[in-house]
């Protein structure tokens, strides 16, 4: 397993970048001039966008297992996971975006009838941004760069594409997939690297918006030089997502609940920017969910060994950290009972899944986002004083999990509680909702996507008025000279 991107990739020249972003640009204004010599303008554009996002699809279609096989060579991921949660959702997904836009891209009349406006015609319609700039983490390689590419594309932008260093092997077969699939010369680019090559892309100031995913560290650098060309952006970041499992939650449900919120936490290696990174259990039933822990684990991961099919840590520096902040908490920890690990697991980037009770707000698992297969397990008395402490520790996170029967209980929740997102009763899948807006809050990101979302986010609203000449008498109170007589009126 080798993950060195600049091993693997061919990385972009930086010297080149500045031509790749005019040839952007160029390819946006010079399809919009084509575009204006058509009779039906729209029409037309919906039948490119289209035919776009069907190259799109075709190409991840038939080239789905060399993705799988590329994720795998990158951070072993299984196949399923690959499969459920990347190529099956990214496909779903274009398709959803080629069915609905005929009804996205129409233009919406809007009525008034104040005296200016009655006798005109306001429609809000829906304009292209221009070019973009996508800028992908390594975590789901492929769905998190091609779904905002789906959503570019429907909104009639250019875009200029750059994955992830740490998953060269996907990086490459994305690269090629989308050179091979037909686009027009210039409509996606795809510019490879790291910190270099993506400082370029940000400081040539040329984009009409950037759509990052990453680390908020990085978001907050994406941010900062967006702005000094006042280049809108989203940004999709991460942070520590908490998991109620409160006072009144039946204990018949307690091994159900488990298996959800290990799926999140344990999912990808715990590398989900949606995992549970901890969970808080009402004293009441704390006991039962600890006993709980361990079968439910074992029930999971019956052998822990080289052959494991669980996900490995991105690289050597991300597995040092993981085992770092584990051998750091001051908790009990319950691991698989059947690990047989023979060969080093640094060489491996192998943590094999964790769970950490006994526990304080203190702990250094509670300080950031863990992003790696660990579990702190905290227990609680009081919900207000909870919240307080989520509030005061770590405010708006990516999304918060609720395992609760009682509906004032998540209320209570809900109402403090600000978050990107929510979900009662399960944990991650609402990622996989086609029409929901995903994105996060505060120090979790602003902006968000999601089938009709991802297409608002890539296009820009637009009022257009048109009045008509033969009313000009009912706008006369505008038109000087504002007489004495006029005042009375
Ligand atoms: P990262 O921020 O390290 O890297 C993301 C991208 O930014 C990469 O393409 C990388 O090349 C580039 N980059 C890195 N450092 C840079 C710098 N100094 N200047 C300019 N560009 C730079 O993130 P990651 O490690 O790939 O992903 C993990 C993080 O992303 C976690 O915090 C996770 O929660 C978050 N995440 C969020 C979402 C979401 O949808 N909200 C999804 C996945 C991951």
């Amino acid at each position: 397993m080798s993950n060195d991107g600049s091993k693997i990739l061919n990385y972009t020249p930086v010297s080149k970048i500045d031509e790749i972003v005019e040839i952007s640009r160029n390819f946006f204004f010079e399809k919009q001039l084509k575009l204006s010599h058509e009779n039906n303008p729209r029409k037309k554009d919906l039948e490119f966008r289209q035919l776009q996002l069907k190259k799109l699809y075709y190409a991840v279609k038939d080239h789905e297992e060399e993705l799988i096989d590329a994720m795998y060579k990158d951070f072993h991921r299984n196949k399923i996971e690959s499969v459920l949660n990347e190529t099956t959702k990214l496909m779903n997904d274009i398709l959803h975006l080629i069915e609905i836009l005929p009804k996205l891209i129409k233009p919406r009349r809007v009525s008034d009838s104040s005296p200016p406006f009655m006798f005109g015609k306001t429609i809000v319609e829906k304009i292209s941004r221009g070019s973009v700039l996508i800028i992908a983490p390594f975590n789901f390689p492929l769905l998190l760069a091609f779904a905002p590419l789906a959503a570019a594309l429907a909104a009639g932008n250019t875009i200029v594409l750059k994955p992830s260093e740490l998953t060269p092997h996907t990086a490459v077969v994305m690269e090629n997939l989308l050179t091979t699939a037909g686009f027009p010369d210039g409509l996606i680019q795809v510019v490879q690297g790291a910190i270099d090559e993506t400082t370029r892309l940000l400081d040539c100031g040329k984009f009409d918006l950037i759509f990052y995913t990453g680390s908020p560290r990085v978001g907050s650098i994406v941010a900062e030089k967006a702005a000094k060309s006042l280049t809108p952006c989203v940004l999709e970041l991460g942070g520590k997502s908490p998991t109620f499992i409160t006072e009144n939650f039946k204990a018949s449900n307690i091994k159900i609940a488990l298996k959800r919120i290990f799926f999140g936490a344990f999912g990808n290696s715990g590398q989900i920017c949606v995992s549970p990174d901890y969970l808080l259990v009402h004293k009441s039933i704390y006991p039962k969910v600890i006993k709980e822990c361990e079968s439910v684990l074992n029930e999971f991961y019956p052998s822990f060994d080289e052959q494991t099919d669980f996900t490995r840590m991105i690289h050597e520096p991300a597995y040092k950290k993981a085992v770092a902040s584990i051998n750091s908490t001051n908790g009990s920890k319950i691991v698989p009972s059947k690990i047989s690990i023979n060969s080093d697991t640094e060489d491996l980037c192998l943590v094999p899944p964790t769970i950490v009770y006994n526990i304080g707000w203190d702990d250094p698992l509670m300080k950031q986002e863990n992003f790696a297969p660990v579990l702190p397990i905290i227990e609680y008395e009081d919900l207000d004083e909870t919240i307080n402490k989520i509030i005061e520790e770590h405010d708006t996170p990516l999304v918060q999990y609720i395992f609760s029967d009682s509906q004032t209980e998540i209320n209570r929740i809900l109402t403090r509680l600000r978050s990107g997102d929510c979900v009662v009763g399960d944990t991650v899948i609402h990622v996989g909702i086609t029409d929901a807006p995903f994105g996060g809050i505060g120090t979790s990101g602003y902006g968000n996507y999601g089938g009709y979302y991802g297409f608002n986010t890539f296009s820009h609203e637009r009022t257009i008025f048109k009045q008509p000449y033969w009313n000009d008498f009912t706008l006369f109170m505008r038109y000087p000279p504002n007489s004495a007589q006029k005042e009375k009126l």
